[in-house]
């Protein structure tokens, strides 16, 4: 028996592959914001919060979302959405020492 740990196929590893290589330890208190809600709602209209993340992890799924939902858990702390947002409105901190994404396989 091998004694090395099963790897995923990387040259074949789809995105949802690659994404459930990441692990997230949860700090229970978001890292990412927005700064503030009004400009979300009354002068953003193309979102590129939501488009430009790799992780939906921001989200207006309904209609009535004007502002963004934020499933921080799933981040992969690329840093996107902080410089995407046309009006510098997201709050973008490290998740806290400790906590935040690393990789299953080092
Ligand atoms: S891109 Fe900026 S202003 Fe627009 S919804 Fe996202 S955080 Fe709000
Ligand atoms: S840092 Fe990257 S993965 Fe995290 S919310 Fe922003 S765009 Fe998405």
């Amino acid at each position: 028996m091998s004694a090395h740990p099963k790897t995923p196929d990387v040259e074949k590893a789809s995105i949802e592959d690659r994404l459930y290589a990441n692990k997230y330890t949860d700090h229970e208190e978001s890292h990412l914001d927005v700064k503030v809600e009004g400009v979300c709602e009354d002068r953003c209209d193309t979102y590129d919060c939501v488009s430009v993340c790799p992780a939906n992890v921001w989200r207006n799924e309904d209609e009535t979302d004007v502002v963004p939902m934020i499933a921080y858990e799933n981040c992969l702390e690329c840093g996107s959405c902080r410089f995407a947002c046309k009006y510098d409105n997201v709050v973008w901190e490290w998740p806290a020492n400790g906590t935040g994404m690393t990789y299953k396989y080092g």
